[in-house]
């Protein structure tokens, strides 16, 4: 495997000499957005859903993504060939590029657009198997009344803070709630709960990012004949649960056993966690088979 190739409006880079301007809004102000995509056997797993929300996400800023879908879509595929990846990650990034130092977007010229592949860092296999504890965070997801969490923007200051307290608990995950003290989501991946043969996750309402991962677990659970409701959910109905899983493009479907010291069902991933985690690797199996660095 070469160095990676990292691609900084349509040049590409070493890991080495892949810089952007200090100048950057991105960089000086978290001003702009980004979508992590991951690569399976070659295929780009969901590429266009991910493009989709990254396009969502920009105009809900006012960014104007300095390329077409489809132009992003040939450049991620390209970058993807040139890196060789049969396994691994897509950072896609669009920031309001250069401008000075103060906030006006209208002094930045020219949008940055990188397209970083690189290895994932996978949760160890044994967590798939027994389950994680997760706590609660003391910090609150932003609400969509301030920022829309639906928007995946470069602002993760307060997930950042939420990770840090889970870190200090000697968990990998934190849940955080929103300002009425619903449940929202994981600092990078969604919640979903079971309670008497039925799924629950919090709805987009509650200020939430609206997860390719969570989207196919909802079509899944639908397919098999699981009820599965966007709603509103507390920590009681977290603690009452007979399973909990967290989803997202890393962790894909991970078992939750322990939230804030109570064991959560029988303390080990339940049956409906097993069955969508199987229907979900069976899923990215079917739809990143076929020939390589396509989309999936
Ligand atoms: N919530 C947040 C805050 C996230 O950053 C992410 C992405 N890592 C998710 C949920 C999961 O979304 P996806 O399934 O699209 O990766």
């Amino acid at each position: 495997m070469g160095t990676p190739e990292i691609y900084i409006n349509g040049t590409y880079y070493s890991r080495e000499t892949a810089m952007i301007s200090v100048y950057d809004h991105g960089l000086l102000y978290g001003d702009g957005v980004f979508e992590g995509i991951r690569i399976y056997g070659g295929r780009i797993f969901r590429l266009r859903e991910h493009l989709e929300r990254l396009y969502d996400s920009a105009a809900a800023i006012h960014l104007a993504v300095p390329l077409t879908p489809e132009a992003m879509e040939a450049a991620v595929l390209e970058a993807v060939r040139r890196n060789g990846k049969h396994n691994g990650y897509i950072r896609l990034v669009v920031t309001r590029g250069k401008g000075d130092l103060g906030l006006n977007p209208d002094n930045c010229t020219d949008e940055t657009v990188i397209i970083i592949v690189d290895d994932i860092s996978l949760y160890p296999a044994e967590y798939y198997e027994k389950g994680i504890a997760v706590i609660t965070a003391a910090t609150r997801r932003i609400g969509a009344d301030a920022l829309d969490p639906g928007i995946k923007s470069m602002n993760y200051l307060n997930n950042i803070l939420a990770k840090i307290e889970a870190k200090q608990a000697g968990c990998m995950e934190a849940i955080m709630l929103n300002r009425e003290g619903f449940v929202a989501e994981c600092t990078a991946d969604n919640i979903f709960i079971a309670k008497g043969g039925s799924l629950a996750t919090p709805h987009s309402s509650c200020g939430v990012l609206r997860g390719i991962t969570r989207d196919s677990v909802i079509r899944l659970a639908r397919d098999m004949g699981i009820p599965c409701a966007e709603t509103r959910l507390t920590r009681f109905d977290l603690y009452g649960a007979d399973e909990c899983f967290i989803t997202g493009t890393g962790a894909e479907i991970m078992p939750v056993v322990r939230i804030d010291g109570r064991t959560v069902g029988r303390g080990a991933p339940g049956p409906l966690t097993r069955r969508l985690t199987a229907a979900f690797r069976e899923l990215v199996y079917r739809e990143t088979a076929g020939p390589a660095v396509s989309t999936g």
